[in-house]
């Protein structure tokens, strides 16, 4: 019994470490798999995270470099602010006090908002001739293409502005006045050289911008500065010149002078100042 039983207890011991080991290497692979589990998810997830994370300062960085961009690009807007404003009352800002002397400006005789007249101002008969020989020779040539010119407003005195701007002040108010009408001493009529033309039996159209798209208008604009007249408040120029389109108004100005203005593009107002 004493020899079996201690066999028996030898294959006893024997059998139990071999169990253990078993187990243990069940419980070591068990736990080197779940760990690895753990470990391929950790992974997994930080390799998830990482591309997310790259995508999102890119797209954090992109409005950051795009923003500051579009703020040096409206630049550009403030630019037109140089120019001056001569429209409305503005362009008489400083410009109130007539002069004692008439203003010549690369030969032009001024007579704007910015450039006024001494209240004295009289134009000499002879230049008043040499306007009426140049709009008689524009009418002639107008006539020979179909169309009858007449020229329903000429010299101006710095009275008679005077009233007619006192006039328009009291229907329209002044601010309304200073887009259409010159105050004294800045009229262009005071200089005896501008002109308000129209065509004849057409009167609806005097001083009206409708008279830019009648047939005689266009033909006028195209064909004045031949004659030595330019059109001297273009559209769009209100800021410019001063004055509101006016496709009426022609001002004299002998013709190499006005065609070396209607070629330049310019108005009278930046060409003096180019
Ligand atoms: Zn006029």
């Amino acid at each position: 019994m004493n020899t079996r039983s201690y066999l028996y207890q030898t294959k006893k011991k024997k059998k139990w470490p071999w169990i253990i080991g078993l187990l243990f290497i069940l419980l070591a692979g068990g736990g080197a798999f779940f760990a690895h589990q753990q470990g391929y998810l950790a992974l997994n997830e930080l390799f998830d995270e990482v591309p997310q994370e790259e995508p999102e300062p890119i797209v954090e960085q992109q409005p950051e470099e795009v923003e500051p961009e579009p703020i040096p690009e409206p630049e550009p807007e403030p630019e037109p602010e140089p120019e001056v404003d001569r429209s409305g009352a503005k362009g008489y800002e400083g410009n109130e006090v007539l002069p004692q002397e008439p203003t010549y400006m690369s030969g032009i005789l001024m007579a704007s908002k910015q450039y006024p007249l001494p209240q004295d101002f009289v134009p000499t008969d002879e230049m008043l001739q040499e306007v009426q020989q140049a709009f008689a020779e524009l009418a002639a040539a107008a006539s020979l293409d179909g169309y009858e010119l007449v020229a329903f407003s000429g010299y101006r005195s710095f009275e008679r502005q005077q009233e007619l701007y006192e006039r328009y002040v009291a229907n329209d108010g002044q601010e309304e006045a200073d887009r259409y009408s010159a105050r004294p001493g800045h009229s262009e009529h005071q200089t005896g050289l501008a002109l308000d033309i129209g065509e004849k039996n057409f009167e609806q159209h005097f001083a009206r911008v409708s008279f830019g798209d009648t047939e005689a208008g266009k033909w006028l604009a195209e064909n004045a500065h031949l004659y030595g007249f330019i059109l001297r408040y273009p559209e769009g120029k209100e800021k410019i010149t001063g004055y509101m389109y006016e496709p009426w108004h022609f001002r004299y100005l002998g013709k190499e002078l006005a065609l070396e203005i209607v070629n330049s593009g310019l108005t009278v107002e930046e060409y003096i100042e180019q």
